[in-house]
């Protein structure tokens, strides 16, 4: 792939009023066309105090700091300006830049020059993505630990492992004379491990999907079950209307809550009544319907103090489909009987709460999942599907006795598919695809 690398530049903090604002430009002329903008002499790792000017004109006071190739981010010659946090002065001073022949990056752009200039792999790149957007600790981890190159580090010892056992069939059958035959006993075990390894990261594949996309859960039941008030003791604030008249709830609420480290987004619905009289409610009701369809779990509540009924039975019934939790509220005015599959709570007293969040939990995630250093996204796990569906064949050949030359182009295979999660195979399409994602600026 041929790449070319112009002048690019990017503000890479949120556009809004605060303490300090970064605009970014990267590319071999990024330092000499910021000098030219900057009135001192910018220094080579120093930090640069002066001004930004335009045809003699002060605009703002800022710090430059020059990162000089390769020691940068993206690899190339890179400028930071630190400006006071002002939208107007930032936009000024970008545009100033373009005008300067600087190109507004693309999204992701700067990454991708990381990428492209070798100073992370495809792996490191994606994680840069999901730590911007992790939305709690656990996905954090996750995410810094692949960054940091333990995603990288282990499929590298995966595919060395099987480089190896390749390079020892390949030599065997390049010089039959000199090299003996591989045991097919020694290409069993080492297969099998290289199999078991990839297995044990796809394992985690579902737990690491969640902890990236985090999950919805719907909070339904009929109006005045205690929707809202459960919505706000889960968030522990004041969010959604709470009166004793039905059907107050109107429209739908979405909040984010960390669940044991999942990000969930629980969407609180219009309570749900058949044949509801007023149009707007009507409405309500129909997006309760789509919530609950697109939540993975759905929390179904009934009033505990009234018991349950079969209208309570009929919305449940609308959650058939989906994973569910039976909630018998207001437990504080009908004390805890706890019936089985179902869990208590009262969002007065908040008793039964926590209870609630493990069982969500243990239902999506299931009990003691394995603890993961690093996170794989669906692109990864492709890959490690198709490269252990190679190892299988692989596995099979040598079992029956194949001829090792047809084992060996499993083996390849394997190693190649392995080669598209690090970046070393791939195509502009899924590195357009893989960047787009990103905003701009990073
Ligand atoms: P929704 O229509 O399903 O959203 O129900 P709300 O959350 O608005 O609650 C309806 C009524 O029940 C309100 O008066 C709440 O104060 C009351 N309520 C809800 N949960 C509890 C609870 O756990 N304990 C008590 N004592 N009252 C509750």
């Amino acid at each position: 792939m041929d790449y070319t690398f112009d002048t690019i530049c990017a503000i890479a903090t949120p556009l809004s009023k605060g303490g300090i604002g970064i605009i970014r430009v990267s590319g071999e002329n990024a330092i000499e066309m910021v000098q030219k903008i900057f009135t001192k002499t910018i220094a080579p790792k120093m930090i640069n105090h002066g001004w930004i000017v335009d045809n003699g004109k002060k605009i703002d006071e800022v710090i430059v700091l020059p990162f000089v190739a390769p020691n940068s981010y993206t690899g190339e010659n890179v400028a930071e300006i630190q400006t006071h946090g002002s939208p107007v002065v930032i936009n000024q001073i970008l545009e100033i830049l373009l005008n300067s022949g600087a190109r507004l990056a693309q999204r992701g752009e700067f990454t991708k020059r990381a990428f492209l200039n070798h100073k992370m792999d495809l792996s490191q790149a994606e994680a840069v993505l999901d730590l911007i957007n992790a939305k709690t600790q656990a996905t954090a981890h996750g995410a810094a630990g692949s960054l940091c190159g333990l995603l990288k580090t282990k499929i590298e010892e995966i595919k060395s492992k099987i480089s190896a056992l390749l390079g020892k069939i390949i030599a065997s059958l390049d010089f039959p004379q000199d090299v003996a035959e591989v045991d097919y006993e020694e290409i069993i075990k080492e297969t099998l491990s290289a199999a078991d390894e990839i297995k044990d990261i796809l394992k985690n594949a579902k737990m690491h999907n969640i902890l990236r996309q985090g999950i919805k859960i719907a909070v339904a039941g009929r109006p005045n079950a205690g929707k809202s008030s459960l919505f706000n003791a889960l968030l522990n604030v004041e969010r959604a209307i709470v009166t004793e008249i039905e059907g107050t709830t109107r429209d739908t609420i979405t909040e984010t809550l960390d669940i044991n480290g999942i990000s969930a987004t629980l969407i609180d619905t219009a309570g749900i009544r058949e044949k509801s009289p007023d149009k707007v409610e009507k409405i309500g009701i129909e997006q309760s319907k789509a919530a609950i369809e697109e939540a993975d779990i759905v929390l179904c509540l009934y009033d505990g103090q009234a018991g349950i009924c079969e209208a309570d039975r009929k919305i449940f019934d609308l959650a058939k489909d989906k994973k569910k939790i039976i909630v018998r509220t207001k437990c504080d005015l009908s004390g805890n009987i706890s019936k089985d599959g179902e869990i208590s709570t009262s969002s007065k007293t908040k008793e039964g709460i926590e209870k609630l969040k493990n069982a969500i939990y243990e239902e999506i995630i299931g009990v003691n999942p394995a603890q993961s250093e690093f996170l794989t996204n669906k692109r990864h796990q492709y890959c490690l599907k198709k490269a252990l569906e190679a190892l299988e064949n692989a596995l099979n050949g040598a079992k029956t006795g194949e001829l090792q030359d047809l084992i060996s182009i499993d083996l390849k295979a394997a190693v190649t598919i392995l080669g598209e999660i690090s970046g070393e195979v791939i195509t502009d399409d899924i590195l357009n695809d893989i960047f787009m994602n990103f905003c701009i600026g990073k």
